[in-house]
C-alpha cells in the first residue's frame, strides 16, 4: 500500500509517502509559512534531486493541492493519479484519555478529537485543519489519526495523577499526558528487533533527545511513565522549554518582572532551557558544545544541567521498572551527539553500563553502543514517526488494530 503522512502545523505541513510493503520513503516534503507571505514547498522523490518552488498557500487546502500536485507529477512524482494513495496517516498531538490507540477518523471522531483541543491549543487545531483540507481534496480516502499521547495511555495512575485536587483530574482531565509517544513506540520496539529479544520481556528507557526532548519507560511493551506531562513543557530541560520547575517561581518572576501567567509561560517556552542557561547563547547543543570547547562557562553549565536531569529520570525509572536492559538514544540529539552520549553513560557505571567510544563516535545510524560486557545495552536509534504513522494507517486499514 502506498500511503501519505502529513503532519500538520499551524503555518507548515511536513509530509512522506511510503510504501507500506517494503517500509520504504518514495518522497517527502514540507510546505512552509502557510498563510503568511513567501509560502514555498520543499519536494523531494527519494533518490532525486530537492525541490524548491514558491508558491501561494493562503489555507492548508492549497498547501495539501500543492502535496498532491507535487505526487503526482509526470516527471518527479511517486504516483500516477491519487487513487493509488491508500490512506491518509495524520499526525494528532493530543487524544486525551480518548485515544489510546490510533483510530479511523469519521465526523464522530473528529468531534471527540475536537474535545481535546483544549489541551493542546497550539497543536490540535491545526492538526484538524489538516485533516479536513485532506478530506476536501480526497474525499473517497480513508484517514488514519495516530496521536501523540496514545502510546503513555499505559501509565498507570499513580504516575499521571499529579498532587492536586483529584477533582481538577475529573472536571478538566488534568493528569500527564506525555508526548512524542510515536517515537517511543517505535524506538523500544526497534531496540528489541536490533537485540532479537521479545518486546514484551525487556525494560527499555528511550531518551528521546532533540529541540523538544522526553524520556520514557517501557516495561514489557508498556508505557508506564514518560517526562512529559498534561502539556510538553514538563519533565527534562530542552532547548527552549524550561522542562519542571518549582511552580512557586512561576508567581515570584511574574511578580518581579512584571508579567501576566501568558508572559511568565512564554519565557519557560520560548527562552529558557539550555538556550535560557547559556544566556541566550544557543539553544542548539553543536553551538554549546562549541562554546563550551573554548571555555564558555554557562554553555557547559547549560549542557551538565541538560544531562543531570536525564540521569534523574533514568534513575527513577529503573526504580519504577525494578531494573532495565536497554537505553535507546533517539532525535537530533540523542543520534548525532557522542558528546552528550557520554556525558549521560557516565553517571550510569552503577548499572553495570559500559559504552565503546569508538562505536558512541557514530552520528545518525542504527547502532549498539555498549560494549559486550555492558549489563544494559545502548543502542542509537534514529526515530521513525512516519514509518509508525504508516504502519498504524495500514494495520487499522487490514483491521489489526
Ligand atoms: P525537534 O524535532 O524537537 O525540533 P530534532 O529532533 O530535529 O528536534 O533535534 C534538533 C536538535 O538536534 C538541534 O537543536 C540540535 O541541537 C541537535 N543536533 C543536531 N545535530 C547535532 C549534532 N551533530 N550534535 C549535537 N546536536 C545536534
Amino acid at each position: 500500500m502506498k500511503i501519505l503522512v502529513i503532519n500538520c502545523g499551524s503555518s507548515s505541513l511536513k509530509f512522506q509517502i511510503i510504501d507500506s510493503d517494503s517500509e520504504q520513503c518514495l518522497a517527502k516534503g514540507l510546505c512552509e509559512r502557510i498563510g503568511i507571505e513567501g509560502s514555498q514547498i520543499t519536494y523531494q522523490k527519494t533518490g532525486g534531486e530537492k525541490e524548491v518552488t514558491q508558491a501561494p498557500m493562503p489555507t492548508h487546502t492549497e498547501a495539501i493541492q500543492l502535496v498532491i500536485d507535487a505526487i503526482t507529477n509526470p516527471k518527479t512524482g511517486v504516483v500516477s493519479s491519487l487513487d493509488e494513495i491508500d490512506a491518509v496517516g495524520h499526525r494528532t498531538v493530543h487524544g486525551g484519555e480518548k485515544f489510546s490507540k490510533s483510530v479511523l477518523i469519521n465526523d464522530e471522531v473528529i468531534k471527540t478529537m475536537e474535545s481535546c483541543n483544549e489541551l493542546a491549543p497550539l497543536h490540535n487545531p491545526a492538526n484538524l485543519i489538516g485533516i479536513r483540507a485532506c478530506q476536501e481534496l480526497m474525499p473517497n480516502t480513508p484517514m488514519v489519526g495516530v496521536f501523540d499521547t496514545a502510546f503513555h495511555q499505559t501509565m498507570p495512575p499513580e504516575a499521571f495523577i499529579y498532587g492536586l485536587p483529584y477533582e481538577y483530574y475529573e472536571k478538566y482531565g488534568v493528569r500527564k499526558y506525555g508526548f512524542h509517544g510515536t517515537s517511543h513506540a517505535y524506538v523500544s520496539r526497534r531496540a528489541a528487533e536490533m537485540l532479537n529479544r521479545r518486546y514484551e520481556d525487556m525494560k527499555t528507557i528511550v531518551c528521546h533527545l532533540g529541540n523538544g526532548a522526553s524520556i520514557s519507560a517501557v516495561d514489557r511493551g508498556k508505557c508506564v511513565d514518560t517526562s512529559m506531562g498534561m502539556t510538553p513543557l514538563a519533565g527534562l530541560m530542552m532547548g527552549t522549554r524550561s522542562g519542571s520547575i518549582d511552580p512557586g517561581i512561576i508567581e515570584f518572576i511574574a511578580h518581579k518582572e512584571g508579567l501576566n501567567v501568558e508572559q511568565a509561560l512564554e519565557v519557560l517556552n520560548k527562552k529558557s532551557g539550555v538556550y535560557g542557561v547559556s544566556g541566550y547563547l544557543s539553544s542548539d547543543f553543536r553551538d554549546l558544545e562549541a562554546a563550551a570547547n573554548k571555555g564558555d562557562k554557562k554553555a557547559e553549565l547549560a549542557m551538565k544541567a541538560f544531562v543531570y536531569r536525564i540521569i534523574m529520570y533514568v534513575g527513577g525509572y529503573v526504580a519504577a521498572m525494578d531494573g532495565v536492559d536497554c537505553i535507546c538514544f533517539t532525535a537530533g540529539v540523542g543520534e548525532n551527539s557522542p558528546t552528550i552520549r557520554t556525558m549521560i553513560c557516565n553517571y550510569l557505571f552503577y548499572l553495570g553500563l559500559q559504552i565503546d567510544q569508538k562505536k558512541n563516535q557514530t552520528r545518525g545510524e542504527e547502532i549498539e553502543i555498549s560494549t559486550d560486557y555492558s549489563r544494559v545495552k545502548v543502542l542509537v536509534i534514529p526515530t521513525n514517526e512516519e514509518l509508525m504513522i504508516a504502519r498504524d494507517t495500514v494495520a487499522i486499514l487490514e483491521g489489526r488494530l
